[in-house]
C-alpha cells in the first residue's frame, strides 16, 4: 500500500557492501548536517568501533520480530545472514518535520521502499570494479572470510539490479561521487518542485 507524508522527502542510497555507501554518506552529512540519516536495527553484532544507537540500533533476533510484527519497521530485508530494517517512526517525524531522509539500505528494502513510496529518490552506487570491491571489502578489515565470500556474492546480484534505480552514481574517486550525489540530490528536488508546481 502507498503512502504520502508531506513536507519533506526520502532518499534511498543502495549499492553492494563494500562500495563505500559509509564513506559517502558521512561526508555527505558532514556538508549538510541538515539532513537525516536513519539508523537501522538489526541482529548484525557489532564491528569494532561502532556504537549502539549511533551506527545502528543492534537488537536480538526475538527484538527485531517484534519490531516486524508492530508495524514499526519501514522496510526490512535479511542480508548475508542477518536482519535490517528502517525504524518507522524517526523516519517519519524527520520528513513530517520537512527534512530530506536518507536512507542506506540493500535491495530488497529498496524496492519495499519504491512500491510504498513511489517518490523516493533511488540513488544505486556502483564500483568502479568486481576486483576493486573485493579490495574494499577486504580493506576495511572487519568482516571474516566467510562474510566477504557472502558479500561478493550477494554483490553480484545487487548490481544486476542497479538499472532499476532512479540514477547510478560509480564511486571511483570519492569526491567526485560525492560532488555528483550532492548535485543529483538538488537538481531532482529542483525538478519535483518545477512539477508540483504546474
Ligand atoms: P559500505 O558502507 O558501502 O559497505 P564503506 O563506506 O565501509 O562501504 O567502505 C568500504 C571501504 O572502502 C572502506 O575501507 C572505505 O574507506 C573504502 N572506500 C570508500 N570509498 C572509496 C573510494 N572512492 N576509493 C577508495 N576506497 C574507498
Ligand atoms: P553492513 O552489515 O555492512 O552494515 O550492512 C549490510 C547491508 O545491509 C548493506 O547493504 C546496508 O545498506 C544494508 N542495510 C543497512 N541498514 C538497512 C536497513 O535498515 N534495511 C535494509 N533493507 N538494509 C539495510
Amino acid at each position: 500500500m502507498q503512502e504520502r507524508w508531506s513536507s519533506g522527502r526520502l532518499i534511498v542510497l543502495t549499492g553492494p557492501s563494500g562500495v563505500g555507501k559509509g564513506t559517502l554518506l558521512k561526508a555527505l552529512m558532514k556538508r549538510h548536517p541538515e539532513f537525516y540519516l536513519s539508523v537501522s536495527a538489526t541482529t548484525r553484532s557489532p564491528r569494532p568501533g561502532e556504537v549502539d544507537g549511533q551506527h545502528y540500533f543492534f537488537l536480538s533476533r526475538a527484538e527485531f520480530q517484534a519490531l516486524v510484527e508492530q508495524g514499526e519497521l519501514l522496510e526490512w530485508a535479511e542480508f548475508a545472514g542477518n536482519c535490517y530494517g528502517t525504524p518507522r517512526r524517526p523516519v517519519q517525524a524527520a520528513v513530517q518535520a520537512g527534512k530530506w531522509a536518507i536512507l542506506e539500505i540493500e535491495l530488497e528494502g529498496a524496492r519495499q521502499i519504491r512500491d510504498t513510496f513511489p517518490e523516493a529518490l533511488r540513488i544505486f552506487v556502483l564500483p568502479p570494479s568486481m576486483g576493486e570491491l573485493e579490495q574494499r571489502l577486504r580493506g576495511r578489515g572487519q568482516d571474516s572470510e566467510e562474510a566477504i565470500a557472502r558479500r561478493l556474492e550477494r554483490a553480484r546480484a545487487e548490481i544486476d539490479a542497479a538499472n532499476e534505480f532512479d540514477v547510478q552514481v560509480v564511486n571511483d574517486d570519492l569526491d567526485l561521487a560525492l560532488d555528483r550525489i550532492e548535485a543529483l540530490l538538488f537538481s531532482s528536488a529542483d525538478l519535483q518542485a518545477n512539477a508540483s508546481a504546474y
